[in-house]
């Protein structure tokens, strides 16, 4: 009998992506349709079949994940209220989803299902308590122990990225003052180094030139690339933020004590990069006296951590 597959769709504000994934975590297939998140229910529906469609390509599937913005009920497959997708409000995907595909669909949240990837098939694997962090144009935070998503009472928990670490801080996009994801994710990053290159431009002549010439075109990839480059300037700015990261980690280390902390998303690997200092600065941080023990990973799976996440959900 053949090895069985599993659909991964991973439902973003622009696209929907999916492919079909093997029971090791080994993606096969990949496709992708473009997402209309302003559209209705039923538009936004079709994208996903339309991805699903692309990517299986003739072949069936045992079941089918589904990775979605959240807030989301995963239990009952309902997607609830996500700011980023106008088109579904208490939107029944997993039952409407499952009904066209013909298979079980289980729905999570992208950074839940991100997480049960990397501890399944990815760094975490091999670890009873994964604690796994998505960087990008936000934060987002998972929790798998002994292979099972930490869901929390109603499917609401490890919301990561909205924890402060500042309660003085920037206001963040959900209300709340200094949270990480305000303070450390990619937009915030470009800030702290759009106001460094201002104060002293001589010095950041090689993030000015990776931004296009100017300063207020600094992005947090521009910041990352002038970085690699040798630019001073990108490098206080990632030393900032590093250490924002450290205090966040360390306050998750006193609530959780992970066995290993990964790091993934678009910004994963930039950070990653920053292990060495993140850890020196987390032990002022935590009560934990070995916190230097817990190993700090890069994520295994990069653009496509949401269709291994969203097969993974399937996995018994
Ligand atoms: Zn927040």
């Amino acid at each position: 009998m053949a090895e069985p597959v599993y659909l991964g769709v991973d439902i973003g504000g622009t696209k929907v992506a999916a492919g079909l994934v093997t029971a090791k975590g080994r993606i096969l297939t990949q496709a992708r349709a473009p997402m209309n998140s302003r559209g209705s229910a039923a538009e936004g529906l079709a994208a996903v079949l339309a991805a699903a469609g692309a990517a299986t390509a003739g072949r069936r599937p045992a079941a089918a994940g589904i990775s979605s913005p959240g807030p989301l009920d995963p239990r009952r497959g309902v997607v609830l209220n996500p700011p980023n997708l106008p088109c579904w409000r208490n939107f029944r995907l997993a039952a409407a989803a499952g009904r066209k595909l013909g298979v079980p669909v289980k729905v999570d949240n992208d950074a839940n299902a991100a997480a049960l990837a990397e501890a399944r098939w990815g760094a975490g694997r091999g670890y009873g308590a994964v604690f796994y962090a998505t960087l990008g144009t936000g934060v987002g935070a998972g929790l798998v122990l002994d292979g099972r998503i930490y869901h929390g009472r109603t499917g609401a928990a490890v919301e990561g990225g909205h924890v402060s670490v500042d309660w003085r801080g920037v206001r963040c996009a959900c209300g709340k003052r200094g949270c990480i994801e305000a303070l450390a994710a990619g937009p915030a990053l470009a800030k702290r180094a759009r106001a460094l290159a201002r104060r002293e431009p001589a010095k950041a002549r090689k993030l000015i030139e990776a931004a296009g010439g100017r300063v207020t075109g600094i992005t947090g990839e521009a910041v990352g690339a002038a970085w690699r480059a040798g630019d001073a300037v990108a490098e206080e700015a990632l030393r900032q933020t590093a250490e924002w990261y450290a205090i966040w980690l360390g306050n998750m280390v006193d609530v959780l004590e992970p066995e290993v902390i990964i790091f993934g998303g678009g910004m994963g690997a930039l950070f990653a990069a920053w292990f060495p200092h993140i850890r020196k600065h987390m032990a002022a941080w935590t009560i934990n006296r070995r916190a230097g023990e817990i190993p700090l990973r890069l994520a295994r799976y990069g653009a496509e951590a949401g269709i291994a996440g969203a097969a993974a959900l399937c996995l018994p």
